[in-house]
């Protein structure tokens, strides 16, 4: 989603060249490597203006690995010279009404919780403005947010005063010790060093102790559960579930005051507060180590059979002559094509970014369309690669009178295959 928040020096990681030897969480070498894909896609949401330019995109490999002390999961082949975030990077969702209703409520919710009226609020991570934005719109809040691929052409609020925006990473130079609130929403997660980025933000407020600090990222034990291999890729190189996050925000000097799941449970958020000293004392929602470590497990041994179970339908809908088209053009997409090494089993993908339209999608260089072209080649079958917009996508192909077969992209292949 949001760009990254530290530079891409990997210098202080041991074994660098995209090796680290110790968990970036806790720093324990117990780490144990679980899944692993090669010549995945080094960035699936930046702008790829030609198929060649997409097939030709540089990659990496995916292998990633839990952390037997903290269980932390992290992608220890993670390359972050890879990485390129620029104005090309579009990560936003802020097209979709689903999740326009998502995060109107949540700034409510915080603005409410927190009493954030006339406050001081930072941004890291903040993309193009749209949440800071509604931050300090709904709440008179002052804003500030960092993030290298804000664009201020694209900004909704651009002529706003009370908000700020530094097109650059947050490091320990240019971090504000003044917040009453500072968030980081989908950032985290592509970090490879958590602990600096947190370690950052504790530093940055010192002695104060009245700040709340809010992170909002992927959930990883649904992924693990849901055997959700197209939400694992590149830019993730880092996952945590509510125990791994909780500790490293307690081992860095937080308290944490909650921890909870939202939008289908695929997001994971943290509250916390800057601690004046040690903090030992546990959140009830932080798991132990050794139940992610079942789900690891669970997840090792079965996701051979979904992987299998995917091709297989694709191999049936090929041979029956049916036209399969993606809906949704992000990370998921780029995810499920390249771990499936899917080719002309699917036609194409459509988004509901208009910026997306007429662009391609990293590693299989599937052309990415809008909605509305579904009129003139209409498929036989949709796959819908975030069920969450189940609803909306529906409604907008009915508008068009189109019915094809709709196949979730959470459910057992096998039984879609069922019902087709
Ligand atoms: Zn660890």
């Amino acid at each position: 989603m949001n760009a990254p928040q530290t530079s891409n020096d990997a210098s202080d990681r041991p074994g660098t060249n995209g090796s680290p030897t110790a968990c970036p969480a806790c720093g324990s070498r117990a780490l144990d490597p679980f899944y692993t894909v090669e010549q995945v896609p080094a960035h699936s949401v930046l702008l790829m203006r030609t198929r060649e330019q997409a097939r030709d995109f540089p990659t990496g490999t995916l292998r990633l690995a839990v952390c037997a002390d903290c269980g932390f999961i992290s992608n220890t082949a993670f390359d972050p010279s890879l990485q390129d975030y620029s104005t090309e990077y579009e990560e936003t969702q802020g097209f979709s009404g689903t999740f326009n209703a998502f995060h109107r409520r949540l700034a409510e919710d915080l603005i409410q919780r927190h009493d954030l009226r006339g406050k001081r609020v930072v941004e890291i991570g903040c993309g193009k403005g749209d949440f800071l934005h509604m931050l300090c719109d709904l709440g008179g809040n002052t804003g500030l947010g960092f993030d290298p691929a804000y664009v201020p052409e694209r900004d909704p609020g651009g002529r706003d005063h009370r908000v700020r925006f530094v097109q650059d990473f947050y490091t320990e130079t240019n971090a504000p010790s003044e917040a009453h609130f500072i968030c980081c929403k989908m950032t985290l997660e592509h970090i490879p060093d958590v602990a600096r980025l947190v370690r950052t933000v504790r530093r940055s407020l010192g002695s104060r102790t009245d700040t709340t600090v809010f992170f909002q990222i992927p959930e990883v034990r649904r992924i693990l559960r849901d055997r959700a291999f197209w939400d694992i890729y590149y830019e993730h190189c880092s996952y945590f579930s509510a125990g791994s996050l909780g500790r490293l925000f307690r081992q860095q000097g937080f308290d944490v005051l909650d921890l909870w799941t939202d939008y289908d449970d695929q997001y994971l958020m943290i509250e916390a507060r800057p601690a004046p000293g040690p903090v030992h004392r546990s959140h009830p929602e932080e798991e132990p180590v050794s139940a992610l470590q079942a789900d690891v497990a669970d997840f090792a041994a079965r996701i051979g059979e979904v992987l299998d179970g995917w091709r297989h339908l694709l191999r049936v809908t090929q041979r029956n002559g049916q036209r399969v088209v993606l809906w949704g053009g992000g990370s998921k997409a780029v995810a499920f094509l390249t771990t499936l090494g899917v080719r002309d089993e699917v036609a194409y993908a459509v988004d509901i970014n208009p910026y997306k339209r007429d662009t391609f999608l990293a590693g299989t260089g599937h052309r990415i369309l809008s909605p509305s072209d579904l009129r003139e080649q209409p498929p036989d079958v949709v796959i819908i690669m975030n069920p969450i917009y189940r609803a909306e996508i529906q409604r907008d192909l009915h508008a068009m009178q189109l019915a094809p077969a709709l196949f979730h992209i959470d459910l057992n292949p096998l039984d879609s295959l069922a019902l087709s």
